[in-house]
């Protein structure tokens, strides 16, 4: 083996490919389903957007991010995260002018340089959705609803929704200081790393594997909460509960990001282990100023794929006979490879899906590879045939064959594929 692909990264094909591409689908059509559109960015940025809008102090910049110098010393990052971008393109467009709430959705990869374990890579993959333009707490409960929609289409029981606010820059310092304090007097009992966070970024213990038992003894941001916030969250809990939404209020839930303003909150599948966390998101009033656009609101969450895939339900894995062909094509004498090229190029122009035996191997390994391939027709063109402009047409399932003449062959092979749907 001379190359490998890089750690913590995959290759897909086969069966596996083709449930992402499923899923994929599902995943587009339930985001329609609420009303957002498609968005895709570029999947590198200038580094600075991520330093701002993710903070410096945030393990993502300091430790994870793929950050390369191109050809004119200009400093570019592969995404870590969907949100800047999607906030950048949303300034960068002039969208913020036409008013309202904007709804977007994406899908794709992004990159961390994190240590990879199961559920952890360094290319993974997110969809997610950001509503940007509305300060209200029912838009951030459509945003939560849409994420459960995600795990409810494809069965998931059990999950749990985490929920807590994290303020704002009203309150926010004034808590950071408490916390400091607090910090303070337990210096020693903080594990290393937490011991350089206290002073930068201290709300960063709380998600701190190490400093457990520290954590439940400090104080927490909804106990310092300004009136703004408390009555976003006191009202977004009120909406959840007449939706019927189960959550679980965690006032020591933070998330790896800061420009998280209110709400965040997070769906676990608490059968997981470690990483357990499916999806997350929140608020993030102030991340279009930080971009350089003004005071918007927004709220949005990112689920990740393979988190959702190597969870999936059984019924959504496995085969799909999404990209089965209608009919797999045989040459009894490769002479013939022009000329059925051609033939076949006119059915596909005809929406028949058709895979040609070109290998030159024996009728009989030609054969074997046509009911592998899982197409219900086998059709065999040779010299013979092309002189009579009529192929032998073979049903798999039986073994009857029939002759059809070329004009007809479409027809044939389609009402073929109807039968097996039907
Ligand atoms: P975050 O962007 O950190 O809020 O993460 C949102 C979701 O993306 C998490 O709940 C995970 O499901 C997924 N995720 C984050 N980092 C990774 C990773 N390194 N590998 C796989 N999935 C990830």
């Amino acid at each position: 083996m001379r190359f490998r692909r890089p750690r913590g990264t995959q290759d897909f094909f086969g069966d596996r490919m083709r449930s992402w591409a499923k899923v994929e689908e599902m995943l587009a059509a339930l985001a329609g389903r609420y009303g957002y559109s498609e968005i895709r960015t570029p999947v590198f940025e200038v580094s600075e957007l991520f330093v701002r809008a993710v903070g410096e102090a945030t393990d993502i910049v300091s430790k994870e991010m793929y950050v390369f110098t191109d050809k004119k010393g200009r400093s570019l990052t592969l995404r870590p995260e969907n949100t800047a971008p999607v906030m950048r393109a949303f300034i960068e467009n002039g969208l913020h002018r036409a008013g309202g709430i904007t709804r977007f959705w994406y899908q794709g990869p992004m990159f961390r340089y994190d240590r990879p374990q199961a559920g952890r890579y360094r290319q993974f993959h997110q969809f997610g959705a950001e509503a940007i333009g509305h300060p209200g707490p029912a838009i951030d409960a459509e945003i939560i609803d849409l994420s459960l929609a995600v795990y409810r289409m494809f069965g998931f029981e059990g999950l749990e929704v985490r929920l807590n606010s994290v303020g704002c820059p009203v309150c926010r310092p004034g808590f950071l200081d408490v916390l400091r304090g607090a910090l303070e007097e337990r210096r020693d009992e903080l594990c290393d790393n937490c011991g350089e966070r206290a002073d930068v970024n201290p709300m960063r213990i709380f998600d701190c594997k190490e400093c457990g038992e520290i954590k439940s003894r400090l104080p927490v941001i909804t106990d310092h909460l300004c009136p703004e916030c408390s009555e976003h969250f006191g009202g977004l809990q009120s909406i959840l509960r007449e939706m019927k939404v189960d959550f679980i209020l965690d006032p020591l839930l933070v998330r790896g990001l800061d420009y998280y303003t209110k709400t965040a909150y997070e769906v676990l599948h608490p059968g997981l282990g470690g990483q357990n966390a499916l999806c997350g998101g929140g608020r993030y009033d102030g991340l279009a100023e930080e971009c350089g656009g003004g005071s918007i609101p927004a709220v949005g969450f990112s689920a990740g794929m393979e988190r959702l895939m190597e969870n999936l339900p059984e019924e959504f894995t496995g085969k799909t006979g999404l990209d089965r062909v209608d009919a797999f094509f045989i040459l009894p004498d490769s002479s013939a490879a022009a000329a059925v090229l051609s033939i076949a190029g006119r059915l596909r122009s005809e929406g028949v899906r058709i895979s040609i035996d070109l290998s030159g191997r024996s009728m009989k390994k030609q054969m074997r590879g046509a009911s592998d391939s899982g197409a219900p027709l086998a059709v065999i063109i040779g010299p013979e045939e092309i002189e009579k402009k009529e192929a032998a047409v073979k049903l798999l399932s039986s073994g009857d064959q029939e002759n059809i003449p070329f004009e007809e062959l479409a027809a044939r092979i389609l009402q073929e594929r109807k039968n097996e749907i039907d």
